[in-house]
């Protein structure tokens, strides 16, 4: 075994849950497609089936190409265990029913990722949950609200769209006090630039359609932290059903290879952007955790080892100007996407709150000329320049 604390994510990467090798000595993960798995021995089926012995049964329940996946991410994370779902938003959900029931109270922010503030405000209150969603940057609010009593911390930093950053280890810390599971979506910042696990949290979630995966290709979510709350995670999957397929989790074995060299590539970008937008007339605002003027930078500077490849920015003029800038971009997709080898832009409505309404964007300070960038791989200068000449066009068809 490769000691796993003393190696970089580069490597961790590459021969994550990969160092024991694979069967045929194929260098790469075999897809393994079978639903079943065959037995003549009835006893060592059955002990197979109760978990007294290694193997597989049915790809529901596992699947060797699934679990090379799901030692990767325990690689990357430092996690004991994991378990891999057929979306991001599958291993949100299924973290959440997991640990929550009828009477259970669960504290986290109003910024989150669109789909999960919906699990927040619709799902979860039905099945008589007390949700109770804080202001993203009081972290005074949100101590108050668990000391109130909570069964689940929920967090997510950076956030979407705007970037806001929370304090891990103090939240964490005020959640131990009151015996909380405290969950974090580590999908913006990826294993590279920050690890949850260390910093206090018991459970960290990744969508693995974004920077894991990387190439927009594969759909997955990943769930990770020590086995004796994974096995009830794993167990939620087993009979709810939301289990990811080997193909899929071949993808994205073969992206996180590539994770590292992508994420800082694309943060070296990200901060050249952020930088150059500060200088543009056209722009009100810019969000990157990377940015000194970014109101938790010192917390970012120390949770973070980078500051990741997400940006966002809010256009003068709102979604008119952004309806006019986007079409001009040559290097970009316009798409509700992230953290492929491509550039994307997309404003908020039509990614990151597509399942939110008008009014609800405007209860969460979501401006309609809010405009995120997934950075990709491209050269830095090129997407600079790409920025500059559409700016420039807007500029000189409103002059006209
Ligand atoms: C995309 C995303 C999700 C949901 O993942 P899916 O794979 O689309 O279900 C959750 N959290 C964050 C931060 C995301 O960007």
């Amino acid at each position: 075994m490769i000691e796993k604390k003393e190696i970089g994510l580069g490597t961790k990467a590459i021969w994550g849950g990969e160092e024991e090798g694979h069967p045929y000595r194929a260098t790469q993960t075999p897809i393994v497609a079978s639903a079943a798995y065959g037995y003549q021995d009835i006893d060592h089926w059955y002990d197979v089936a109760l978990g007294e012995a290694p193997g597989f049964i049915y790809s529901r329940m596992s699947n060797p190409t699934v679990e090379t996946l799901e030692a990767k991410i325990c690689s990357l994370e430092n996690a004991e265990s994991a378990v891999a779902f057929s979306t991001g938003m599958a291993a949100i959900s299924s973290a959440l029913y997991t640990f929550l029931q009828n009477g259970s109270r669960v504290v986290s922010t109003k910024d989150s990722y669109g789909g999960t503030n919906k699990v927040f405000e619709e799902f979860l209150p039905r099945m008589g949950v007390d949700v109770v969603l804080c202001e993203t940057h009081s972290h005074e609010q949100i101590e108050a609200e668990i000391a109130k009593g909570c069964d689940v911390l929920y967090l997510e930093t950076p956030t979407n769209p705007t970037l806001k950053i929370v304090d891990i280890k103090r939240l964490a810390a005020a959640a131990r006090k009151v015996g909380a599971i405290v969950m974090a979506d580590n999908t913006f910042a990826t294993p590279l630039n920050q690890n949850p696990l260390a910093l206090g949290v018991d459970i960290v979630i990744h969508s693995a359609t974004k920077f894991l995966s990387g190439h927009a290709d594969a759909m997955g979510g990943l769930v990770c932290g020590a086995e004796p709350l994974m096995a009830k995670v794993r167990h939620y999957r087993e009979i709810n059903g939301a289990s990811l397929d080997p193909f899929s989790a071949y993808l994205i074995i073969r992206g996180i290879k590539t994770l590292a060299l992508r994420v800082r590539q694309q943060q070296v970008s990200a901060q050249a952007i952020s930088e150059f937008l500060l200088t543009e007339p056209m722009v009100d605002a810019v969000n990157y955790p990377g940015l000194p003027n970014h109101n938790n930078h010192k917390i970012a500077c120390e949770q973070m080892h980078g500051f990741g490849a997400m940006v966002s920015f809010v256009l003068a003029g709102g979604m008119e100007t952004v309806t006019r800038l986007l079409p001009q971009l040559r290097y970009a997709h316009c798409a509700g996407n992230l953290g492929a080898v491509e550039t994307i832009y997309g404003p908020a409505r039509t990614t990151s709150h597509v399942e939110n309404t008008l009014e609800e964007r405007q209860a969460l300070g979501i401006s309609e000329g809010l405009v995120r960038i997934s950075v990709g791989i491209e050269d830095t200068e090129d997407l600079i320049s790409d920025l500059k000449q559409a700016f420039e066009f807007v500029r000189n068809a409103s002059c006209r």
